[in-house]
């Protein structure tokens, strides 16, 4: 459920005309509904109000600061994974012991930073990794929360690239490697073991697989407790997915979620701890673009639009579905004919969908993507040199331009010319 709606053909996001934010800051751009993101986080922070927990949005999904200040204020906390995910978090006000440091390969000074600037705990992906966080704990003379990251080997039937809890892939620890590793966390100085972190993927559409690593980890959690190890935390990583159709797909809500994590592990009285990115920012944010040209092609029709791949990569990338919409709603009964939907970027992979049934649209019409707040605006680049684009939260009936177009000499002048030429 979103704040996106038509009200008298128009498309509002919660009470803004998305036609007026667009004459506003100019299309292509990214607007964010602040109720839809507090509605997601709360449905995870009730979904969990069975016993102790803290629900870490991956802010990778989005990351923009007005966002991580919106769910921080609600006392989210955040998972980042990577150093400049750490000083956003902060930047945005975020304390750090409500920061978790996820991430395969983090490096020493990422490690001292967070040691330096306060952090909830380490999600160590691998025995060098874990060697470092000890080595940069015992120098700055602290002690490291540590969980360690175990792979479960379960797939999570979702899109291959996004899959991360199979033994072919590179997160976490073998599972069956567990004891092991944590034997040798225990004796490494600068270390604190407090729990067990587990991801298996993105964009799960089905409780199962969760359900298979989690009663792995509530095994683990016993073995671990009776070899001594003080195992009070566990994080159960993000994941779950939201539709990106509006008709054949309905994946788990949070609710059932929650439900099922407290009948696979409330009995350890852990504190849990989750990691959701998508479910939370996904449905939150339209990507809006206008047309630029209509073009009849041999044997099909193109609309061509002034948002492209760069813009948002998650078709290009992984076949993904994104509904595309009128901002100005069809007339009930107007005839819908298929074209394929492409951005003017030099790549045939420029194409966000094809042979799409749409209502009929002039040059200058505004369209928006649907399902496009996670993975959308965090993924862009400026090839072709297209300036990223701006990002917009509402909130009621105000709206705020939260990153503003760069002008083509901010980008040109970023460009250093060697002394030689
Ligand atoms: C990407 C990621 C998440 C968030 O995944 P979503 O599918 O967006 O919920 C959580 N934890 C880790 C470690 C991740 O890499």
């Amino acid at each position: 459920m979103d704040h996106f709606i038509y009200r008298d053909g128009a498309l509002f996001a919660e009470d803004v005309a998305v036609a007026d934010i667009a004459a506003a800051v100019g299309s292509p751009f990214y607007v964010y509904s602040t109720a839809t993101l507090t509605r997601h986080f709360q449905l995870f922070d009730e979904a969990l109000d069975w016993g102790p927990h803290l629900v870490c949005y991956a802010m990778k999904a989005a990351s923009n600061q007005a966002i991580l200040k919106t769910l921080a204020d609600l006392g989210a906390g955040m998972d980042v994974v990577s150093g400049g995910e750490y000083a956003r978090a902060k930047a945005a006000g975020v304390p750090g012991d409500r920061i978790v440091f996820s991430g395969v390969g983090k490096t020493h000074d990422e490690i001292r930073a967070a040691l330096s600037g306060g952090i909830r705990q380490f999600n160590v992906e691998s025995e060098p990794e874990m060697r470092v966080i000890s080595q940069v704990a015992s120098e700055l003379g602290t002690e490291a929360p540590i969980t360690i990251r175990v792979n479960p080997d379960v797939d999570a039937k979702t899109h291959a690239k996004i899959a991360t809890g199979k033994s072919e892939n590179k997160f976490g620890i073998p599972i069956s490697k567990a004891r092991e590793v944590y034997a040798e966390a225990a004796s490494l100085p600068g270390l604190r073991v407090v729990g067990i972190d587990v991801h298996i993927g993105s964009q799960l559409t089905d409780l199962a697989p969760f359900e298979a690593a989690y009663q792995k980890v509530a095994e683990l959690t016993e073995t671990l407790r009776a070899d001594g190890h003080d195992i009070t935390r566990l994080d159960l990583g993000g994941g779950l997915g939201i539709p990106y159709t509006r008709s054949n797909e309905a994946p788990p809500l949070p609710t059932d979620y929650g439900a099922m994590v407290q009948r696979t592990l409330g009995h350890l009285g852990c504190e849990i701890e989750i990691e959701p990115g998508r479910l939370i920012a996904g449905n939150a944010g339209l990507l809006v673009s206008s047309v630029i040209y209509l073009k009849n092609g041999d044997g099909r029709d193109f609309l061509i639009l002034d948002a492209a791949m760069n813009d948002l990569i998650r078709p290009a990338m992984y076949e993904a579905h994104h509904e595309i919409i009128p901002v100005q709603e069809a007339a009930p009964g107007v005839d819908l004919a298929p074209y394929d939907i492409v951005g003017p970027v030099c790549e045939s992979g420029d194409t966000f969908a094809k042979g799409r049934l749409m209502p009929p649209l002039a040059s200058g019409d505004l369209v928006a993507f649907r399902s496009a707040g996670a993975y959308g605006a965090v993924m862009s680049s400026e090839y072709n040199t297209r300036p990223l684009i701006p990002e917009v939260l509402v909130h009621g009936d105000q709206f705020a331009v939260i990153r503003a177009r760069p002008t083509f000499d901010e980008i040109i002048n970023r460009d250093t010319i060697p002394e030689w030429l």
